[in-house]
């Protein structure tokens, strides 16, 4: 039996970076899976991958910051998986800029993804597990820079301290329902969106990409090192599988020590 032994589990941009590992984490614990992505062909192919049979592991597309999108998408997964018992917001993008340089629109599309996507897919998952009154787990991809600033950050930083306020609003809210909500906090992954802006904090910051990576990224961390997809992936079953209001409304920074609370 796995920690997660059929438990039906929706996991948003999941069709790469830290969600595909996380979606596979719970796969392996004996999870249903639902990659929720964007990206729909490659929602499908992921799931494809994990569960060659489709019963599994099954791709949804689906923009988490539309609200039509999220009611089809998370209707279809209830329809094809009866329940849903573990939700993982963690559909992210990045944005490079200074506050002084930001198009308004660079704003809206960011919390859009992190802050809107985060209550519609919390709202449709709350419903179904309000009715199904067994409980459930909400996971929030949240960052340091839900802790932290830096420069250059300024919509994501606040958006990843927003999630923090959701998570626990939820906490609240669900504990009569034994749902909880708690709130994962990566240092840097080696991700494409990490990939994507080291090149764009370079050019940002007039400093080469190996200073980006040593001196910005990693500097701060006890040993140098990234975190890794596995070492999120693993937070995220121990948030999924502990299932009393014991462990709710709270945050683990999982970081290598780059920040310490
Ligand atoms: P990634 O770019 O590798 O993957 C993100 C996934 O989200 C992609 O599959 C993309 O298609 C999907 N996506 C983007 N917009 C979407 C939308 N509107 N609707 C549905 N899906 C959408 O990124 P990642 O590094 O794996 O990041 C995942 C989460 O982890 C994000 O919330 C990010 O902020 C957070 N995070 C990442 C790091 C890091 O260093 N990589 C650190 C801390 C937190």
């Amino acid at each position: 039996m796995g920690k997660l032994q059929d438990k039906v589990a929706v996991v948003t941009g999941a069709a790469g970076g830290i969600g595909k590992e996380i979606a596979h984490a719970f796969f392996k614990e004996g999870a249903k899976v639902v990659i929720a992505d964007l990206n729909g062909a490659q929602a499908a192919a992921t799931a494809k991958e994990m569960d060659p049979s489709g019963k599994r592991a099954v791709g949804v597309a689906m923009d988490v910051g539309n609200e039509a999108a999220v009611d089809a998408g998370m209707g279809e997964v209830l329809k094809t998986l009866g329940r849903i018992d573990v939700l993982v917001s963690n559909a992210g993008i990045q944005h490079i800029a200074a506050i002084d340089e930001l198009e308004f629109s660079a704003w809206k599309k960011l919390m859009a993804v992190h802050l809107d996507g985060a209550f519609l897919t919390t709202r449709a998952a709350l419903k179904a597990m309000y009715k199904q009154g067994d409980g459930g787990s909400i996971i929030y991809m949240g960052s340091v820079h839900s802790k932290l600033a830096s420069p250059l950050k300024g919509p994501y930083v606040t958006a990843k301290h927003g999630l923090l306020g959701l998570a626990r609003v939820v906490a609240k809210e669900g504990a009569a329902h034994k749902v909880r909500a708690n709130v994962i906090c990566p240092g840097y992954v080696w991700t494409p969106l990490v990939e994507k802006q080291i090149p764009e904090t370079a050019k940002a910051r007039g400093i080469t990409e190996e200073q980006v990576i040593k001196d910005v990224m990693l500097r701060d961390t006890v040993d140098g090192e990234f975190t890794t997809t596995a070492d999120v992936a693993a937070a995220a079953v121990f948030f999924a599988s502990f299932d009393s209001n014991a462990l709710t409304g709270q945050s683990i920074i999982v970081s290598h020590g780059w920040a310490m609370e």
